[in-house]
């Protein structure tokens, strides 16, 4: 008898097909993360959940984030909470479901240093622009399911 890996995310597939706009992504794309998180997309999902078990059993708790998907609406919000580092409603990855913002406490020390380290190895990280230095404002909780991201921004 066939015994079958528990899922990384229960009742999560992985299969994102990309359809919707951003701020408008159909609630069959998104997965919802551990307990009260936002949803994110389903392959992003999948992918921060496994790079989440080995955060976990390093560190013996979940990865904190405070933020994921947002609606145009909920975009439209943060924009006016805090302009300066909120992107422009519709050019948001988080509009896509593609990034998470992560608690203070999880980029600093080594929890950071875990994440920098073996992020990509899940195929997330803190973008370029993102970091000290980068082309945009800095920004190291704000984490990207970069290879999705890479599409998007080809189109
Ligand atoms: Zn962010």
């Amino acid at each position: 008898m066939r015994v079958e890996a528990p899922p990384v995310l229960p009742g999560c597939d992985g299969e994102a097909t990309g359809s919707g706009l951003n701020g408008q992504v159909p609630q069959s794309e998104l997965c919802d993360l551990w307990d009260g998180h936002p949803p994110i997309r389903a392959d992003a999902a999948v992918a921060f959940a496994r790079m989440n078990e080995a955060y976990s059993a390093r560190f013996g708790e979940s990865i904190c984030i405070t933020d994921g998907y947002r609606s145009y609406a909920q975009q439209v919000a943060a924009k006016a909470a805090k302009p300066t580092l909120t992107a422009t409603p519709g050019r948001s990855n988080h509009g896509w479901g593609l990034a998470v913002d992560i608690c203070a406490d999880g980029y600093a020390g080594e929890r950071w240093d875990w994440l920098k380290a073996h992020g990509p190895e899940y195929g997330w990280d803190n973008p370029e622009w993102a970091r000290e230095g980068g082309s945009g404002p800095y920004e190291p909780w704000h984490w990207e399911f970069t290879a999705a991201v890479a599409q998007i921004d080809d189109h």
